[in-house]
């Protein structure tokens, strides 16, 4: 697999080797399914040590690269939801899929995935016309923004029938929430949260207050969602229960400038836009700072978060040619979505979307406030206070004690409750239409021109009371897990036997380093023991196989398991110190004194040398041991 291949060449590469991939990834315990003794449960999987740490390994590099770099405040909120909360997000309501079941096994398919694979079938028939070929590719990309209507008469259109040829059901919403109660008198209805990100909502407040009043700052959490996928398929890319790590940007709606812009700004990402998608083109190369001024992404902020997005998908080791942000269509958006696009990556699977980049407006704290009935808004004070200009209006109470007698107390009383929105809407609703109408306790009363007059008032504001804005990166751990592994995986070309292996990026990689005795000889004990000490103290990863298998097949079970070095213990040690280091990716050695090793790998990891500078330090070593 070379670098500059087709998408078309990458798609087919991925897809003749997942098998195989997966294969190796269940032979080595990266991860498997949960349960399997008894059957499994479809949607669950379990990760095994080399999976559990390259999943550590990848929140670490996000913290890392967001929450340190960026000053954010963290936060770990519960997995346990009242459905309070819920209602208030929308949850409740809306967070469904479309599914259709098989009318006669009962058998439950998401809706739109499941168009989306009958198109594919479709697509790879041989007599398919150019026009036909564009009408499926169109059906695809709509797929999930399909009505129920529209959905059941597309697959009407296309007879689309269950896997076992049965008809299917009328498409009808499912709720993605697994549903509980909290506490013994099952009154309390909760709900595993479906995202993280209700917590930092919840907590705006705090968070604020912990930021010293101050605007923007971003909130992020690593934790657990859970989703009751319809029908979870590909392994770990649609399952029920997955790690997210997400992070909440509070910022004023009216100032999404980024003050660290201009760091990347230059930085060219592949955009699939919604001008590119509706003409059924591919994603184009653009700088981030063309699109935010062209106005393809909305504003600096949005753009800032994709850049540093791709760049910590490229850290992890997802391809650069294997990366691109779809922008959500218009009819796919959330009506109170500004602009939202999904980082996606190809894999066997296609285009995954493995990041969500939104900007939800005031859409969140809005809704929590309204529910809550607390206060989360932001406040901003002027530099210099503003002179305002506003209508207020003056009721007469003469006039309309004359005609609502014992009433007017109450009236005056609601009029002067009115926010100033209000009022202001009232006068100019009594200069169009002379009268207005009102209901106090459900009374009616007209008021007209006599009984209310407008006044042309100012008034002296120090600050600035807002919603803020909430810009939305949440990334699913698992998927870019399986990206990058997927994408790691290679095969050594030359050798007799194919002998496959995981180039993971070391930074990642979930073991360091594998220390190996020439041979099964007590002699080697003690340096093997201060090897293991010495890069234990440095806070890497190590393991020692001191198995009787040969040097070449040990080092290929470490080349397996993506453990980037590996450190041979031999005979020469035993008299002047040394051992050798070799590269898995190049699987080149060199020679050098045991105790510059653990520094070196250190160095290596972080990404201080490389591994061209340390074979230009060392001399080199060969062995026919590869
Ligand atoms: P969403 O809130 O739907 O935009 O999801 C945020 C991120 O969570 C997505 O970009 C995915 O990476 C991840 N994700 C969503 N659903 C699943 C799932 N069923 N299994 C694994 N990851 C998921």
């Amino acid at each position: 697999m070379s670098e500059g291949m087709s998408e078309a060449d990458l798609l087919k590469w991925f897809t003749s080797k997942r098998s195989t991939v997966e294969d190796l990834l269940r032979h080595r315990f990266f991860y498997k399914p949960s349960f399997d003794i008894y059957g499994g449960v479809s949607g669950l999987y379990d990760y095994g040590p080399p999976g559990c740490a390259l999943k550590r390994e990848i929140e670490d590099l996000w913290r890392r690269h967001f929450i340190l770099e960026e000053d954010m405040l963290e936060l770990s909120g519960t997995n346990l939801t009242p459905e309070i909360v819920l209602e208030a997000s929308g949850h409740v309501a809306k967070f469904s899929d479309f599914m259709v079941r098989d009318t006669i096994t009962d058998r439950c398919y998401r809706a739109d995935k499941y168009l989306i694979e009958n198109m594919d079938k479709l697509l790879k028939k041989a007599e398919v016309t150019a026009e036909q070929h564009e009408e499926f590719e169109r059906v695809k990309s709509k797929a999930d923004t399909y009505t129920p209507q529209e959905l059941h008469s597309i697959f009407q259109k296309y007879n689309i029938l269950s896997e076992e040829n049965n008809p299917l059901s009328y498409p009808e919403p499912f709720n993605l929430m697994f549903a509980t109660s909290i506490g013994p008198s099952g009154k309390h209805r909760g709900f595993l949260r479906p995202e993280t990100a209700q917590g930092i909502f919840v907590n705006f407040k705090n968070l604020y207050d912990f930021n010293r009043n101050r605007l923007p700052f971003a909130a992020a959490q690593i934790g657990l969602g859970f989703r009751n996928e319809i029908s979870p398929r590909d392994g770990l890319l649609r399952v029920r229960e997955f790690t997210m790590a997400e992070i909440e940007h509070f910022v004023n709606p009216n100032a999404k400038d980024h003050s660290k812009f201009a760091n990347v700004a230059g930085l060219q990402v592949p955009l699939y836009s919604q001008e590119q998608q509706e003409i059924l083109g591919g994603h184009l190369l653009m700088t981030i700072g063309e699109a935010v001024d062209r106005k393809i992404i909305n504003n600096q902020t949005l753009g800032y978060y994709m850049a540093r997005t791709y760049l910590f998908l490229v850290e992890c080791g997802v391809r650069k040619d294997a990366i691109r942000f779809r922008q959500h269509m218009k009819d796919e958006m959330a009506h109170y979505a500004a602009d939202c696009w999904d980082a996606e990556i190809l894999s066997s699977y296609d285009w995954v979307e493995c990041v969500g980049i939104a900007d939800r407006s005031c859409y969140d704290l809005t809704r929590h406030a309204e529910k809550s009935k607390k206060n989360l808004q932001a406040a901003e004070k002027y530099e210099t206070p503003k002179i305002v200009e506003f209508i207020d209006m003056k009721p007469n109470k003469g006039a309309i004690a004359k005609v609502y007698k014992q009433k007017t107390q109450d009236i005056l009383t609601y009029l002067a409750e009115l926010p100033e929105a209000s009022k202001a809407v009232i006068c100019k609703d009594l200069e169009e239409n002379k009268e207005i109408s009102i209901t106090i306790n459900e009374n009616n009363y007209v008021l007209n021109q006599t009984m209310i007059a407008p006044v042309n008032s100012k008034k002296t504001i120090n600050q600035e009371v807002f919603y803020p804005s909430v810009i939305e990166p949440s990334f699913g751990i698992g998927r870019i897990i399986y990206s990058v592994l997927e994408h790691s995986y290679r095969e050594r070309e030359g050798l007799q036997e194919a002998r496959h292996f995981l180039c993971l990026s070391p930074s990642v990689a979930p073991i360091k380093c594998c220390v190996l005795p020439l041979s099964k000889n007590d002699l080697f004990d003690s340096s093997v023991a201060q090897l293991k000490e010495n890069i234990k103290r440095k806070g890497l990863s190590c393991e020692v196989d001191s198995s009787s298998s040969t040097i070449g097949k040990r080092y290929a079970r470490c080349d397996e398991v993506g453990i980037p070095f590996a450190i041979t213990v031999d005979f020469q040690t035993t008299s002047d110190n040394t051992v050798t280091l070799r590269e898995a990716k190049g699987m080149t050695q060199v020679r050098m004194p045991l105790l510059d090793v653990a520094k070196i790998i250190r160095k290596l990891v972080d990404k201080t040398v490389t591994w061209e500078n340390i074979a230009g330090r060392y001399p080199s070593f060969s062995a026919n041991t590869n």
